[in-house]
């Protein structure tokens, strides 16, 4: 272990574990965490793995990813072997058929074309790894972005029909990496590259200082519209028990 954790973030950590228990037990364990392999979905994987080894995990595997984030897939299932991780990847005809009619690259021309990229590559396959679930996780953080800074730590999601937990809301980007580093846990090496928000491949760029964290996603597009749609706005905030 390296890096002393703070009290307030040792604070942070046991209610996100208590706030994790809580829908547990709420959901009878019919909840799940959508694993995108970045920094804050890598701390909710180690929490996981120490304290809530049972509830499952998926990763998208977009056709896309750079290959540091597939070597990272590969290391999370050898570090954690008490945890599942299911791989859901896009139906093969809706791929063939969108890069036949639009192109290998569309998603550069518009953003309805590359809406309709992340439609087949990421929320068709996302619809199917949240099916009859009663909750899904994710590392989502209101520091992370315009389009994210009110997250709450529970809240509907009208879009999938299920509940939606951010447990990771109010922390930072400091008390993530002091986590990471505290407990040597594997991360993406794009992050010591400038990335530190990571996506497909051809989505993502490298920022620089002083740019908001997620500029190097779709960076050619206005930066309210710059979700996928995998986290479409929810209505009903609700915060932890
Ligand atoms: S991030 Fe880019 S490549 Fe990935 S699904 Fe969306 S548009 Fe397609």
């Amino acid at each position: 272990m390296s890096d002393q954790l703070t009290p307030e973030l040792q604070q942070k950590i046991d209610q996100v574990v208590t706030q994790l228990r809580e829908a547990t037990a709420q959901y009878q364990g019919n909840l799940v965490l959508a694993n995108s392999l970045g920094a804050e979905d890598m701390v909710l994987a180690d929490l996981l793995a120490r304290y809530l080894p049972d509830i499952s995990q998926f990763v998208l595997d977009t056709g896309r990813l750079p290959e540091e984030t597939l070597t990272l897939l590969a290391r999370v299932t050898e570090h954690y072997p008490q945890l599942q991780v299911d791989v859901y990847y896009p139906e093969a005809a809706a791929v063939e058929a969108y890069v036949r009619e639009q192109g290998i690259n569309a998603f550069y021309q518009s953003q309805e074309l590359r809406k309709a990229c992340c439609g087949v590559r990421k929320l068709e396959p996302l619809k199917r790894a949240l099916t009859g679930r009663a909750a899904w996780i994710t590392g989502l953080r209101r520091e992370q972005s315009v389009t994210r800074d009110t997250v709450a730590f529970s809240e509907w999601d009208a879009a999938n029909g299920l509940q939606k937990l951010n447990p990771l809301a109010d922390w930072s980007t400091k008390e993530i990496w002091a986590y990471l580093r505290h407990f040597n846990v594997p991360y993406n090496e794009l992050h010591d590259r400038h990335y530190p928000s990571i996506g497909c491949a051809p989505c993502t760029r490298a920022i620089s200082v002083g740019e908001d964290v997620r500029a190097g996603r779709w960076w050619w597009e206005n930066p309210e519209n710059r979700e996928c749609g995998l986290h479409a706005a929810s209505s009903i905030p609700l915060r932890p028990r």
